[in-house]
């Protein structure tokens, strides 16, 4: 029997292993069943090289656990090793620079094992002594017992083994007991081992009999040693895609589309993604796609290597050259990952593109799905955005979709106004904007839907993207400013007119829920008699500040409405006739003074008109103080005698709650208040 000291330039390897690698000891069994797997598949590499003369079929890896020994044992029949290729290969796991590199990278429990290959030795994290027994496929080879413990000595003798292949019996420590129990070591073959190349199994298949599980004769096969990834395209049908991905996520609706990934120049890479079905948020998160690095499971965080907007599809992606074993940051710089990135976008674009050149009508039907993720992506990657800007598409009302070309085509002769803007209409509600959308479509204008998650952002970047492109939501103003053609034509009520209108109309606004303007504005007899709307630019900040924790100024702000009052409507005519018969005298007296201190206060301007502030006479500017006081005063009085008249006044509420409830802002009590007084009405 031989020992020796393991090969290592640093005494403190294992403590490291240990206590680095302890919130992932998982991967041990992944470590262990991986080399296993390799061993097999170096044995058919050398058969095909007429180096090995053998049977190669029945390759198989096994795995054990033994709770009355407290072991856990890893078997194949793959090549074995020999007592020089134990030495070499596990013995010598020495390299230059060891203990500097260990130093530098302590907390990086990962980067070490990826930059040592330290695969084997992670068997020290959930054991106290580890065996090798192994005997290699070369002629009358001598079978080798190894036994290691945690530390750098080892003991390496000559065994007994009749078949081919290595044992790897992982003596469980005791506080790491779990990994003898079934449902444990099943739960992680199941996690990393589900795709192997080569069968794995673990003990015998169970069947619920007689009120509890019996063992059957069959084994129990973790894996799927030829998953859909590694098969050609060609060979495949739409349903196999959807068997696979019920298989990685069994909970899940069917997914929209599939792309198969198959690229072995300039990398090396193969895969599934599916643009899934989501109903809400909560959903993305959950599943994820599946990292491999030759079948074997690696990690379901893919951040880093596909762009992040594809990090919401689900699938598999399967590269031997990405290099796993390493930190976030420097996956994120290193080259190679950034080519597999750019190549991922490229092929999911191409795939969408063939999609929607094939079978646009399947596409359409697809779309309201897929729209988020195409979004996302062009809103968050420059590249993406210039591949998919043919295939991104937009919806109207009617529920027909178009291109951004086809839609800008079918607008711009009807829809651009006096500067030269296309202004593309939306709705971000259909049923609570339905009369102005009503509105607009008679005019003959097109009214999009606007109402996804990205919308928002969405218009913003397109508004980016052509600059005589405008979005506007219906409601933003009253139709003919909406997509102004010519001047707008001009009410023709006077200045005193509009003052004595607002303030009846301002006495019978709602006080809550925002703030409202109230504007004059000549829209014709047959327009709607009182319009609110809402601007553009103060709803969409307010929107952006929703998303924005960063622009709490505009959240903070209240809703603005205009409330438009039509000059031309009978009505609206009316209701300022009726004012003027009923407040005239009231008024007169009011409006006679108002009209003398006015033009007091404007000889005294008149009389000072070139002077400098620090030249007016100080009684001057008392005499102007004490006007700008008793006019103030005097329009108080007005005020409120017409606030006065207005609460009496039926038809100025009538009209204002109607263009409340059009907007779906008339709530509550006031909804009450409106159903009575309609009643009333009619009585
Ligand atoms: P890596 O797999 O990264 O090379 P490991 O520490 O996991 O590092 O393994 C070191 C070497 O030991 C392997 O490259 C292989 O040559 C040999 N080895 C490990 N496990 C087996 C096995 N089950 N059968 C044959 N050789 C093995």
């Amino acid at each position: 029997m031989a020992s020796g000291k393991i090969g290592v330039s640093t005494q403190n390897l294992f403590p490291i292993i240990k206590k680095f690698l302890y919130s992932d000891h998982d991967i041990f069994l992944r470590e262990i069943v991986s080399n296993a797997v390799d061993a097999t598949q170096k044995l058919k590499v050398l058969a095909s090289a007429g180096e090995f003369k053998g049977e190669t079929a029945g390759l198989k890896v096994m795995v054990k656990a033994d709770k009355a020994a407290g072991t856990l044992t890893v078997s194949d029949n793959g090549i074995g090793m020999t007592q020089e290729e134990v030495e070499k290969y596990i013995n010598q796991i020495a390299f230059s620079g060891a203990e500097e590199f260990l130093e530098k990278h302590k907390d990086d429990a990962a980067t070490i094992i990826g930059h040592f290959g330290l695969g084997f030795y992670s068997a020290f994290m959930v054991s106290d002594k580890v065996e090798i027994v192994t005997k290699s496929y070369k002629e009358g080879a001598q079978a080798v017992r190894w036994i290691g413990e945690g530390d750098t000595e080892y003991t390496l003798e000559n065994a007994e083994k009749a078949e081919r292949g290595t044992d790897i019996i992982m003596h469980i420590a005791d506080e790491e007991k779990d990994f003898l129990e079934d449902s444990k070591v099943q739960e992680l073959l199941t996690k990393y081992c589900k795709f192997l190349p080569v069968e794995i199994v673990f003990g015998k298949k169970k069947e619920w009999k007689d009120g509890k599980y019996e063992e059957t004769g069959e084994d129990n096969i973790i894996n799927d040693t030829n998953p859909l990834w590694t098969r050609k395209p060609a060979d495949l049908k739409e349903e196999d895609y959807q068997k696979f991905y019920r298989e990685l996520y069994p909970m899940s609706q069917d997914p929209l589309f599939h792309i198969h990934l198959n690229v072995d120049y300039p990398f090396n890479l193969t895969g599934i993604l599916y643009f899934p079905k989501i109903d809400n948020k909560f959903e993305i998160q959950k599943n994820k796609i599946q990292l491999y690095c030759n079948q074997v499971y690696v990690s379901d965080s893919v951040e880093g290597i596909v762009p992040e907007y594809l990090t919401l599809l689900h699938g598999v992606i399967d590269s031997p050259d990405i290099p796993l074993n390493v930190s976030r940051s420097y996956l994120q710089s290193d080259r190679n990952v950034k080519k597999i990135s750019s190549h991922i976008t490229k092929k999911v674009a191409d795939s969408l593109t063939d999609i929607f050149k094939n079978s646009r009508e399947d596409y359409e039907k697809k779309w309201d799905d897929l729209k988020i993720f195409i979004q996302y992506g062009m809103l968050t990657d420059e590249k993406f955005a210039e591949r998919a800007n043919n295939i991104v598409l937009l919806k109207n009302t009617e529920g027909k979709y178009f291109t951004l070309e086809e839609y800008e085509n079918l607008v711009s002769a009807n829809q651009t106004d006096k500067d030269k803007n296309v202004v593309y209409l939306y709705a971000t509600d259909v049923q609570e904007q339905y009369t102005y959308i009503q509105a607009a479509k008679e005019r003959g204008y097109d009214v999009l839907v606007m109402d996804g998650q990205l919308d928002t952002h969405f218009i913003n970047h397109l508004e980016q993207k052509q600059t005589n492109r405008r979005f506007l939501r219906v409601d933003s103003d009253v139709i003919d400013k909406l997509i102004a053609k010519d001047d707008v034509k001009k009410t023709s009520w006077s200045d005193a007119e509009q003052d004595e209108m607002r303030d009846v109309f301002n006495a019978q606004l709602p006080t809550e829920g925002g703030m409202y303007i109230v504007n004059f504005e000549s829209l014709g007899e047959n327009a709607d008699p009182v319009v609110i709307t809402r601007s553009e630019f103060m709803r969409r900040m307010k929107e952006m500040a929703a998303m924005n924790p960063g622009m709490g100024f505009y959240g903070a702000m209240n809703d603005q409405f205009t409330l438009v009052v039509n000059t031309d409507h009978k009505l609206v005519k009316g209701v300022l006739e009726d004012e003027r018969k009923a407040m005239a005298d009231k008024l007169q007296p009011i409006d006679a003074e108002l009209k003398d201190i006015e033009s007091k206060k404007a000889e005294i301007d008149a009389l000072n008109k070139d002077k400098k502030e620090e030249e007016i006479p100080q009684v001057d500017k008392d005499r102007k103080q004490e006007y700008s006081d008793k006019l103030e005063n005097l329009r108080k009085q007005k005020q409120s005698l017409l606030q006065e008249y207005s609460k009496g006044n039926r038809i100025v509420g009538q009209l204002i709650d109607l263009a409340l409830l059009a907007n779906g802002l008339l709530k509550g009590e006031a909804l009450n208040r409106f159903v009575k007084r309609s009643v009333d009405l009619i009585k």
